[in-house]
């Protein structure tokens, strides 16, 4: 879609109702306790609204309505065709809010406005809609029991599903996981990170008006610590879909364990790895996606590719090259305008957690070729994006997600040594490559470990294809495609004797 003027987005921003409220039972209420978090904006440092500080016995109630209209049936044994056609229609519902849901998404994140407008809603939209259309197309298995027996592998909506979402993508993330499991008949609650609730909050408004019964969705905001360890502990909650960070994965584990071993899926951080093969003459390409992969979203992206392997007799070419392309790939400024496409960070606190590794870094000694501070822009949190070179093998920069526009190039003698660098990491998320022979590209693809491997272009697949980490970056399952529809069922055999 045509991107608004600033002067028509402005207009929204003035018109806006902020949700607040979380979503209990079909209505927006206030936590039992009455308490509140203040939402920041990440561009004014002004508070946008308190929102519901919803505490145990809020989760309680969400779980218990959640199994009673799971119990009920009204969505869970809906005719899978009728349940497709709902979450249709509530896409399409979604799509013509893209403008409004595009622009809280903004203000609450900071993410530039533009990119809410033309990629998180739409493909938060396309996701909706593989996944309803998913919904009458998930097969089960007839074993191979012999003459005797007929055994049936059927698969079954697992009950009361909480997806806990992060805030880099709060939207999509929330869509990525409310499709499967909505198109699979669970009854779901949605816990978003407590500095992103706004779009979430909006989406569900427009859950009911497309059908979807009462309580099928739910939405509690508040903090993670008090609210998402409720939900993990939770006796009534059999499978929690989590993306965020790999210290919280660690934490829900341990709910489970502690409690009824619910099903957990997470989807963690990452060190991403990209790789330019020495047979690769044109840099051109390698450089655009190198910085568009360190700097989208001011590089608060899982995937992001902050350790960049070239070639050494490549290095101070493909350095020169990233530096000189900067300030044309990235308009930086006031992401509610949709002229540029390089926001802020999401929180003072983020902010100063990005700027302390930088701090550090610096001091450090290692080479910076541009960037290393914040900028000034109105009063928003913004950093400059920023490229060390060498830095040594041990250092923040080549070891920890620095979830900030912070990245590095390190020369490399062989191809070899590219992989043998990219694969030591405790993570594995994504990997890109770039190569014009066809065989390495294979090779390379199958030497790293990475739960998604890009060739030639910075990536993370599509709707049609699974997403999720390898190593301390995922466990149990991946989002996307139909594997996603795994994290929301369970496997029933159905075994019948034909001889008795
Ligand atoms: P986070 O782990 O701090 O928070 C994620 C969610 O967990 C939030 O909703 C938060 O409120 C909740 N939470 C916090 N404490 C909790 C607790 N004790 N129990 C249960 N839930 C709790 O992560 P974040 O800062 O929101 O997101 C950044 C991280 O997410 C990064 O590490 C990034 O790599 C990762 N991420 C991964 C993917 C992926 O698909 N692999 C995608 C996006 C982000
Ligand atoms: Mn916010």
């Amino acid at each position: 879609m045509s991107l608004p003027t600033y002067a028509e987005i402005k207009k929204v921003v003035d018109g806006m109702q902020i949700p607040t409220k979380a979503f209990i039972g079909g209505k927006f209420v206030s936590a039992l306790s009455g308490k509140t978090i203040p939402s920041m904006s990440p561009i004014t440092g002004e508070k946008l609204a308190d929102f519901a500080a919803c505490g145990k016995e809020d989760v309680d109630a969400a779980v218990k309505c959640a199994q009673k209209v799971f119990n009920s049936g009204v969505w869970s044994k809906m005719h899978p065709t009728e349940r497709k056609k709902i979450l249709l229609k509530y896409a399409d519902l979604i799509e013509q809010h893209t403008v409004e849901l595009g622009v809280l998404e903004s203000m609450d994140s900071g993410k530039p406005v533009s990119d809410c407008i033309t990629i998180d809603v739409p493909e938060g939209v396309h996701a909706l809609r593989w996944h309803a259309e998913y919904a009458d197309k998930n097969y089960g298995l007839f074993s191979p029991s012999g003459d005797s027996s007929v055994g049936m592998i059927t698969k079954e909506a697992i009950g009361v599903v909480a997806c806990i979402i992060p805030w880099n993508f709060p939207l999509m993330t929330t869509l990525w996981k409310l499709a499967p499991s909505l198109a699979e008949g669970n009854s779901i609650i949605i816990k978003p990170a407590s500095n992103t609730t706004l779009s979430t909050l909006r989406l569900v408004e427009y859950a009911t008006e497309a059908g979807l019964p009462e309580g099928v969705i739910q939405v509690i905001t508040g903090s993670g610590s008090i609210v998402g360890e409720a939900l993990g502990m939770h006796e009534g909650v059999g499978a929690i879909s989590f993306t965020g960070s790999t210290e919280i994965g660690r934490k829900l584990l341990e709910y489970s364990s502690k409690s009824n071993l619910k099903k957990i899926v997470l989807e963690l951080g990452g060190k991403s790895p990209m790789v330019i093969l020495d047979d690769v003459k044109d840099l051109s390409n390698a450089v655009n996606n190198a910085l568009f992969s360190s700097f989208w979203n001011s590089g608060q992206s899982c995937t992001a590719n902050s350790r960049i392997f070239v070639p050494e007799n490549r290095k101070e070419e493909f350095v020169e090259l990233m530096v000189a392309s900067l300030n044309e790939t990235w308009k930086i400024g006031n992401p509610l305008n949709p002229e540029f496409n390089y926001g802020t960070l999401i929180s003072e606190a983020h902010f100063k957690t990005v700027m302390a590794h930088m701090d550090q870094a610096i001091k450090e000694g290692h080479r910076m070729v541009c960037g290393g501070k914040a900028l000034t822009i109105e009063k928003g949190l913004f950093i400059a994006p920023t490229i060390f070179v060498d830095p040594t093998p041990n250092s923040d920069l080549m070891k920890t997600e620095l979830f900030g526009p912070i990245t590095s190039v390190i020369g490399v003698k062989s191809n070899e040594e590219a992989i043998e660098k990219a694969n030591d990491t405790e993570y594995g998320l994504q990997a890109t490559i770039f190569t014009e022979d066809l065989r390495s590209a294979h090779k390379y693809a199958r030497a790293i470990k990475a739960g998604t491997v890009s060739i030639n272009r910075y990536c993370e697949g599509d709707i049609t294809t699974p997403f999720g980490g390898l190593k301390m970056s995922g466990f149990g399952g991946q989002d996307n495609a139909a594997a996603a529809h795994d994290q929301y069922t369970e496997v029933k055999t159905i075994f019948i004797d034909l001889d008795a």
